[in-house]
């Protein structure tokens, strides 16, 4: 017997509709990409993404159509988004900071049709589109007065191009299982993997975000997701924001530590969320100039583990409550949130921190669990560690074309390639990426608690431990160290400062000091990289 209730699909563009019925004054404040900082709000951004949506369609884009957006943070990458979603098409961010040749491989795995991109990413699209022959037409995302000389072919204004229509437009309506958005994981080893979300996964993935014990979104938020739209499905906040009508403000193309803080300040920003090398920017600003976050009261840190020393300065300093989050894109692409739950709600000091620098526990629609090599279920005992696989009906079931089986076995469980442990309440704490992780002597070192440990060094900017060949052990840990500006820290400093805090066993074999350490396109440390430049390294007396 079925139940008698209505079929109402979960279609994302019905997130939108609710966010300008209810909340339709919210304002969306962005710093636009031609400078000025722009005002809008919930309703006049519903109207201007059907004009998106009737203009997609008079140019004969239909339904399953992919088309690319390269874009910062903007209200108008907002409407193309639910333009896109409203005519049964599938926005695919593009990600600026990856090479020519993996976006021009992107762009054609996808066939992208059309492109909607800021003037910033102008010339470099220039050079490759055309390397991509499904792409027909370029909607340049300014105005005419901004449209720069350009040699692309087909290409328009934004502004213009929707102007040729009105907002009488009905959205389409179609099986929420459609594919609604694809993003592709940065592929550090082999090509880029296509993740394909749909109406139904993106919509309870943001109801699941907005949870009181997840992101506690609400309408007396503002929002500014720092996170790019193109990351990682830009962490919920195109959909989780306007479901709950939460006001946004966007930061355009300025994401270094004076802009945001300008930003936050100057729109009374409540909360925010961003990969921990842009919150160091911001700190590194904040102690400069000696200037203070009254309105902002927590910040959302993921994407790469969250250093104490990020953590401890936002509460200690400056009032900021810190959630660490963990996610991947194949997760839409929040997994787990650092908040306390009752029975950690009366830590403090450094039981506190302890705690905050686990990835946290996950929202109803997510399962976990960790294996060991035999695929063994491990115990929940916040000690006992192995592969941490994950299933819930927002995290994907494959990736497009079939590529990648492996990491999926016949139940569902998804292989994240994450090293973890979960306490008994249900924390999960990331020990390791299972291809970066040290085997030393048969156990295993986690390379991220020696960098964490490292960056809470006052005279270190950076950290990355690598694991290099070693004739008894097998691998041993090297420590690399980028200073900070104006600091000369010595190698005996630095593992003077570690020793004690953790297993003897643990400590780095050698610390080496670099300039810069190389980061993927999305800021994460690129080990292999860093691997490539140590491969001749040997330990002293090895
Ligand atoms: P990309 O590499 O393109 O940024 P993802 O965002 O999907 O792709 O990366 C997901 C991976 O990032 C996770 O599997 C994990 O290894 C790492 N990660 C994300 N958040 C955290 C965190 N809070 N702590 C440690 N690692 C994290």
């Amino acid at each position: 017997m079925l139940g008698l209730m209505q079929d109402w699909p979960l279609l994302c563009h019905k997130v939108i509709d609710h966010a300008a019925q209810n909340h339709g004054g919210r304002e969306i404040v962005s710093r636009s990409i031609e400078g000025p900082i722009h005002r809008t709000d919930y309703k006049t951004v519903r109207g201007r993404s059907m004009q998106v949506s009737k203009r997609l369609e008079m140019d004969g884009i239909v339904i399953g159509d992919r088309v690319a957006t390269m874009a910062w943070n903007t209200w108008r990458h907002l409407e193309s988004w639910y333009g896109i979603l409203g005519v049964g098409a599938v926005y695919h961010t593009l990600n600026p900071r990856l090479f020519a040749e993996q976006i021009i491989w992107i762009m054609n795995d996808a066939e992208d049709r059309f492109l909607f991109v800021d003037l910033t990413f102008v010339p470099l699209i220039e050079t490759i589109a055309d390397k991509v022959p499904s792409l027909e037409k370029v909607i340049i995302l300014t105005d005419e007065a901004h449209m720069p000389e350009t040699t692309l072919p087909n290409a328009v204004p934004y502004e213009a191009w929707i102007g040729e229509v009105d907002q009488d437009f009905a959205w389409k309506e179609f099986d929420e299982k459609t594919a609604a958005g694809m993003c592709y994981t940065s592929g550090t080893t082999g090509n880029p993997k296509g993740v394909l979300y749909s109406h139904r996964s993106n919509v309870i993935h943001a109801m699941a975000c907005v949870q009181p014990d997840m992101l506690n979104l609400s309408s007396k938020d503002r929002m500014m997701p720092v996170v790019p739209l193109f990351h990682a499905n830009g962490w919920s906040t195109g959909f989780s924001c306007p479901m709950v009508g939460c006001g946004m403000v966007m930061p355009g193309a300025g994401m270094d530590g004076e802009s945001i803080y300008d930003l936050l300040r100057q729109e009374r920003v409540t909360m925010s969320a961003a990969v921990p090398t842009v919150w160091l920017m911001l700190l590194q600003h904040l102690e400069k100039t000696g200037e203070k976050l009254p309105d902002l009261n927590r910040v959302v840190i993921g994407g790469s583990a969250c250093p104490r020393s990020i953590t401890q300065s936002f509460q200690d300093t400056y009032g900021v409550d810190v959630i660490h989050a963990w996610g991947m894109t194949e997760m839409s692409p929040l997994g787990t949130i650092c908040t306390l739950k009752p029975e950690y709600e009366d830590l403090s000091g450094d039981a506190k921190l302890d705690l905050q620098a686990k990835q946290g526990h996950p929202p109803f629609t997510i399962e976990m669990k960790v294996t060991d090599d035999d695929n063994k279920e491990q115990p929940w005992d916040g000690k006992s560690f192995g592969r941490l696989k994950v299933r819930g009906p927002a995290i994907s079931a494959s990736y497009y074309k079939g590529r990648g089986a492996e990491q999926f076995d016949e139940d569902n469980w998804f292989d994240t390639g994450d090293v973890a442990h979960i306490d008994p309440y249900g924390y999960m704490e990331i020990t390791d990426r299972a291809k970066d992780v040290i085997k030393s002597g048969g156990e295993w070192i986690s390379t991220i608690e020696l960098e964490n440990l490292a960056v809470g060094h006052q005279d270190v900017a950076e950290a990355a431990v690598i694991g290099i060949h070693h004739p008894k052990w097998d691998e041993r840990p090297l420590l690399v160290i980028v200073k900070k500006e104006g600091c000369d820290p010595s190698k005996e400093e630095i593992l003077g400062f570690m020793a004690g805090k953790i297993a003897k066993w643990w400590m780095p074999d050698d610390v080496v000091f670099v300039d810069e350490i190389p980061h993927t396109a999305t800021g994460k440390i690129q080990k292999m990289d860093l691997r490539e430049t140590f491969k001749d390294y040997r330990f002293p007396g090895t």
